[in-house]
């Protein structure tokens, strides 16, 4: 893995800092060491991680992708990474992210783009495209990723890999750099589903450091993978799908409509009943998603005044120090959602923008509760497209937002979501990934899991 990361890094720029090699190796002899003695090792002893530098490292930088927080160190791990490591795990190094989080293609990253593994012209999707990039080209064993509106399943499909959004709550977000804290999550990349699955047993679970995350008990879905061996002729049989039809409509790329539909007929050979569902609400999803990501992150965003983190930038007064320390530290589209946040809260226009759409997330959340009362999982690309070329929509942030319309919904109702590799359309030297998404109950990862596991 070391080899190939370092092969492999100077044409995808994944990562924003690797581990000296040194450093990974020796936590890998005392592995060895220890279970040679007979010592007990964690179930993830010797994995290989990479983990999205918005999540927080002692022992590395974790710049969230922004010139702010260049060279900050945390002083403590994030609870997802603190767990990972008492599991065995091996923290390679950072991956790359849009600034914060907020975009979807990498290229908002402040220090470097990262290319698609399966075309190096193409963006790896966003904003956790560095973490699906290194687990695409096997940089790394598992990564972790971030999604407050689709940033590991977007990337995830657009990389040929699998993504898993846990639902809200189930793992904790101490450790992760706040975009939008009612919608953020942490998540799981894998190059398979069980790769995923056992990756978020080992980081779920209440942690007092963060109020909002959930007692609710923890599956064992290590345990769940059946063998392909065991499995029956329609080991699926009795299960509703449910496919979201507005997901199948104008704006969606033919190619992926067609991979869609061959992996539904997938599921039904495996014994599933699937039928088109309306979702009247999904398309009121990505306007609300936008006001409300925008509204959180700009107070999100307010604790980086220049004094408690990062880079400070003197000037003769403390309000040019906070005012010089972030002109020159966010990039633009951060200061474009800081002002749009802004604007949405402001006296006057609060009803008009913030308080409609909480109202429509309501109307969301409560969609997809009546279709996961009927269905027991519900089907839609991860996506419109496949991967885009680098810099094609740049300057055009707002064809940009229009391809998260797949998957913000998910984060306004705060389900849980796997997405995995379902085809390829023609493009770039090999063909390009089309990824699907199911969508589960809140807090019925294990039912995602199994369903994915038996697909792929
Ligand atoms: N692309 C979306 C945004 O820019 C989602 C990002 C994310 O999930 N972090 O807000």
């Amino acid at each position: 893995f070391l080899h190939r990361l370092r092969r492999s890094e100077p044409q995808l720029s994944s990562f924003l800092y690797v581990s000296p090699d040194e450093t990974v190796l020796k936590q890998a002899e005392d592995l060895d060491k220890k279970i040679k003695n007979n010592e007990a090792v964690g179930p993830l002893a010797g994995v290989l991680v990479g983990v999205k530098d918005n999540i927080c490292t002692h022992d590395m930088p974790s710049t969230a992708g922004s010139k702010l927080l260049e060279n900050y160190r945390p002083p403590y791990d994030a609870t997802a990474v603190r767990k990972l490591r008492e599991s065995g795990a091996i923290v390679v190094g950072k991956t790359n992210l849009d600034e914060f989080g907020m975009g979807s293609t990498t290229e908002g990253s402040a220090y470097q783009v990262t290319a698609n593994p399966w075309d190096l012209t193409r963006v790896p999707g966003g904003s956790s495209g560095g973490s699906a990039a290194a687990v695409s080209a096997r940089q790394c064993m598992v990564a972790l990723g971030s999604d407050t509106g689709g940033s590991v399943r977007q990337p995830a499909s657009f990389c040929g890999v699998v993504g898993l959004k846990p639902t809200y709550g189930r793992v904790s977000r101490y450790g992760l750099v706040a975009y939008a804290s009612s919608l953020d999550v942490i998540g799981c990349f894998g190059s398979s589903v069980a790769d995923a699955g056992i990756l978020l047993q080992a980081i779920s679970g209440h942690d007092n450091f963060d109020a909002t995350s959930s007692k609710q008990e923890i599956f064992d879905y290590a345990s769940q993978f059946i063998s392909i061996d065991d499995m029956e002729s329609k080991p699926l049989q009795g299960l509703k799908v449910g496919v979201i039809r507005e997901t199948l409509e104008d704006g969606v790329d033919s190619e992926v409509i067609s991979s869609i539909r061959n992996a539904v007929s997938h599921l039904e050979d495996l014994g599933c009943t699937a039928s088109e569902v309306s979702l009247p609400s999904f398309s009121l999803g990505l306007p609300a998603y936008y006001i409300l990501a925008s509204c959180e992150s700009s107070s999100n965003l307010s604790r980086y005044d220049g004094v408690r983190y990062g880079n400070q930038v003197f000037g003769d007064e403390l309000s040019s120090l906070y005012g010089d320390s972030r002109a020159q530290g966010f990039g633009s589209e951060v200061k474009m959602r800081i002002l749009m946040g802004t604007y949405a809260l402001s006296a006057g226009y609060y009803d008009a923008y913030y308080k409609r759409a909480q109202q429509v997330r309501t109307i969301i959340r409560k969609s997809f509760k009546d279709a996961l009362d009927k269905y027991d999982i519900l089907i839609s690309p991860a996506a419109p497209s496949v991967a885009y070329k680098i810099g094609e929509k740049k300057n055009d942030p707002l064809a940009m937002y229009a391809g998260d319309i797949m998957t913000v919904n998910v984060n306004l109702a705060g389900l849980p979501a796997l997405v995995l590799p379902c085809g390829f359309v023609e493009g770039g030297p090999a063909g390009l990934p089309v990824g699907f998404q199911m969508i589960g109950a809140a807090f019925n990862e294990e039912k995602l899991l199994k369903i994915g596991h038996i697909f792929e």
